[in-house]
């Protein structure tokens, strides 16, 4: 069960640490059981995402290589994160009133449906019957397009990348490359198909018509709504970082701008973004720095500015204390570009927002480990990702700790059949002639299913893209040791 730690968001709204389980049409946990891996569809789907996301990790690593204080910066980082964590709601009241006495009107949202409420309440104030959007997890987690499009709203990507996946009625596949499953012919195809766009493979060509039509909805939109990569208390700054120059248009072209900010964006200081800044584009893609930085200091004269501040699921992060370094996370994508599970799978079957190491230990904790309660069991544990993180996520860890929650809370991992076979295997394991027997049923059993043409059930589905193993000798290796070849062996290392 989570550790209780005496959280407080001193805010208009109560921030509740039993908060019931959010709910959403999205929210179907991790299909790893239910033969949905079909998920990248794209021939070329999983083999490209590998390549790109191979590339971004070389690229990262020989950039973290080359500077003497890499780590340094990340200890640095991991610091102030683990001190805004720690002081959490002091900060965030600090960041509200100054963000506040800056000319912005700040909203309070403890899960996704009220945050979908505030939007709509904002667009319907301000008559906005569109809004550009530019990339935000959170929006995704919130389901924010869906919401305000039930609602007459109309909601536009404008990050190159999510426009192409919600244009191919997609969802991201990577919190950084939303797109990166698509090759460029996909992306022809698309825009022939959905914008009647001539077809054609130039990259350039294929740019500038994605400009094109995003350019006349900037101008069209009544709102433009972010994200918020860091949102620092004693200034109330809000940090946003890109490289297309959409965020730029969103938030200063159309009248109003939503910021979607989760209350783990929260930093102590201004002072606080050079090094994280600094982490976050080195380990996203190996650029020194994103093109760009905007700091928003206020609405601009004339303009209206609203910061909702949502919970949804991250105060019960913060309740599990082994667990909490979670929220550090800076969503650069180094641990799904190392992640041989991510690298083979792909996003969408981690089946929530979240993919990778890092999806893997907030899913189950924002959305209950009885929907995805499967999902920490989805690595190899080999660490990778816990090398790269530039805050220090100790994400190894916190797998194997939501690992053991998995067991003793209930989860898919505690089903009757998975209960029955795990004492079977402790039966057949706690002495010698019970192991035997058990080899002997594993022989027969292999034997017989590698004659079958097909295998039913889960056994079918594990064996859709594996090779069942061949049947062990028949003489095992208690015999080839008993035979003295062992000894032998074991003298002559001696
Ligand atoms: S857990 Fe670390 S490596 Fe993974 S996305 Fe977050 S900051 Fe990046």
């Amino acid at each position: 069960m989570p550790v209780p730690v005496p959280v407080r968001l001193h805010s208009p709204v109560k921030v509740s640490l039993d908060m019931p389980e959010p709910s959403s049409e999205l929210l179907h946990g991790a299909p790893f059981d239910a033969g949905e891996l079909s998920g990248l569809a794209e021939p070329r789907g999983p083999e490209s995402l590998a390549e790109v996301v191979e590339r971004s990790a070389r690229d990262s690593a020989a950039v973290a290589a080359a500077i003497p204080h890499w780590q340094a910066w990340r200890e640095a980082a991991h610091r102030i994160k683990a001190h805004a964590m720690a002081q959490l709601d002091k900060l965030l009241v600090r960041f509200e009133q100054n963000v506040t006495a800056r000319g912005a009107t700040v909203l309070w949202a403890e899960d996704a449906a009220e945050a979908n409420r505030h939007v709509l309440a904002i667009a319907r104030e301000h008559g906005a019957a569109s809004a550009v959007k530019g990339k935000s997890m959170l929006s995704e987690q919130m389901d924010l397009n869906r919401h305000i499009e039930a609602a007459g709203v109309r909601a536009l990507e404008t990050d190159l990348g999510e426009f192409l996946v919600q244009l191919a009625g997609q969802r991201p596949v990577h919190v950084i490359g939303p797109s990166l499953h698509l090759s460029r012919a996909d992306v022809a195809r698309l825009f022939a198909e959905k914008l009647r766009e001539p077809y054609t493979l130039e990259a350039e060509a294929l740019t500038a018509m994605a400009r094109r039509h995003l350019r006349e909805e900037f101008l069209r939109a009544g709102m433009g709504i972010t994200g918020c990569n860091f949102a620092a208390a004693d200034t109330g700054t809000i940090c946003l970082v890109e490289n297309e120059g959409n965020i730029g248009l969103a938030t200063s072209v159309p009248p109003v701008h939503v910021v979607l900010v989760g209350i783990e964006k929260i930093v102590p200081r201004l002072a606080d973004l050079p090094v994280l800044l600094n982490l976050l584009a080195r380990s996203c893609s190996g650029q020194k720095l994103s093109s760009y930085t905007h700091l928003i200091h206020g609405p601009a004269p004339g303009r209206k500015l609203y910061v909702i501040l949502v919970d949804d699921g991250r105060t019960r992060v913060l309740a599990d204390r082994p667990a909490r370094a979670a929220l550090f996370c800076i969503r650069c994508g180094g641990c799904l570009n190392v992640c041989p599970v991510y690298r083979r799978v792909g996003g969408w079957v981690y089946g929530w927002v979240y993919p990778g190491p890092i999806g893997s230990v907030l899913t189950p904790q924002m959305i209950g480990l009885k929907q995805a309660g499967l999902l920490p069991f989805a690595s190899t544990l080999c660490g990778a990702c816990a090398e790269v993180c530039p805050v220090k996520v100790d994400l190894a860890h916190q797998l194997v700790h939501l690992r053991h929650r998995a067991v003793t809370e209930p989860s898919p991992v505690r089903s009757w059949s998975d209960r029955l076979a795990w004492r079977a295997w402790a039966w057949a394991m706690s002495g010698p002639w019970r192991y035997r027997l058990a080899m002997g049923f594993v022989r027969f059993f292999l034997r017989v299913a590698r004659r079958l043409p097909w295998h039913p059930g889960a056994l079918g589905r594990w064996t859709r893209g594996r090779e069942l193993p061949e049947v062990p000798s028949r003489e095992p290796f208690r015999a080839w040791w008993r035979r003295g070849r062992g000894k032998k062996h074991d003298n002559g290392a001696a």
